[in-house]
């Protein structure tokens, strides 16, 4: 069987497993699962599991996320086109790839730690021709103060409490979703109002590896 064919087998059993689970419920995100395809995000070693519903090893002990994961923190977001988002932990930048589909016409900052995913999130977001993601080497902890302020704010690593300066770079009206929590960690979303923060969902049992640097786990 051509590998393309094996892997669309794979995707569309996925898709299928995701909503029966209702992990997937969204027509837009589905479709960016299906134009922003997971093997094209691992590395060789582990192309026979682009498909499975597990987080997987990358480099640098990180790891690429679990789909039924990426597909429910996506929805939760609730991306509409011409955005401007930030993603904090690019790792593998599939997470980036499929934002950067959802918002269009806008943008997608996402700051990395590791100089080594920087430069492999960089390869497999350019094997897609994709142009709307920007990949910054940095503390994504402390944000990225230059494209601020941003319509939505994603971490995609475990904080012990959201970094304070996520959430001043955050517009008003704006969005936050983070997992929050030590040895396993509760997803989060955020509304930044004029009156205050507001949590619009919060839903536990998720497991990241942690958020590093100076507002990150101590
Ligand atoms: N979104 C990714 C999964 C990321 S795993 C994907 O789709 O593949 C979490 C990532 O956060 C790892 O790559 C890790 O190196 C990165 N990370 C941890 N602490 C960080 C920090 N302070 N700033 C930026 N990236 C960080």
């Amino acid at each position: 069987m051509k590998i393309e064919k094996k892997y669309h087998i794979a995707l569309n059993d996925l898709i299928s497993y995701l909503k029966n689970s209702r992990y997937l419920t969204n027509h837009n995100v589905e479709l960016a699962f299906r134009n922003i395809p997971r093997h094209k995000f691992v590395p060789k070693s582990e192309l026979d599991y682009a498909y499975y519903n597990e987080p997987l090893p990358i480099m640098k002990n990180q790891t690429i996320s679990q789909p039924g994961v990426v597909s429910r923190m996506t929805e939760w977001l609730d991306v509409k086109n011409g955005q401007n988002i930030l993603e904090i932990g690019t790792g593998s930048g599939w997470q980036s790839g499929i934002l950067s589909y959802l918002v269009g016409e806008g943008t997608v900052y996402s700051v990395e730690l590791h100089p080594e995913l920087v430069k492999f999130a960089q390869v497999n977001l350019r094997s897609l021709k994709i142009k709307n993601v920007h990949v910054i080497l940095g503390d994504g902890s402390l944000g990225y103060l230059k494209a601020s302020p941003y319509d939505r704010i994603i971490i995609t690593a475990a904080c012990t409490e959201i970094p304070l300066p996520l959430l001043e770079q955050l517009k008003e009206n704006g969005l936050l979703l983070a997992p929050v929590g030590d040895t396993s960690q509760s997803l989060i979303l955020l509304k930044k109002t004029s009156v205050g923060n507001i949590e619009i969902k919060n839903q536990s049992n998720y497991v990241f590896v942690p958020l590093l640097g100076k507002f990150g786990k101590k």
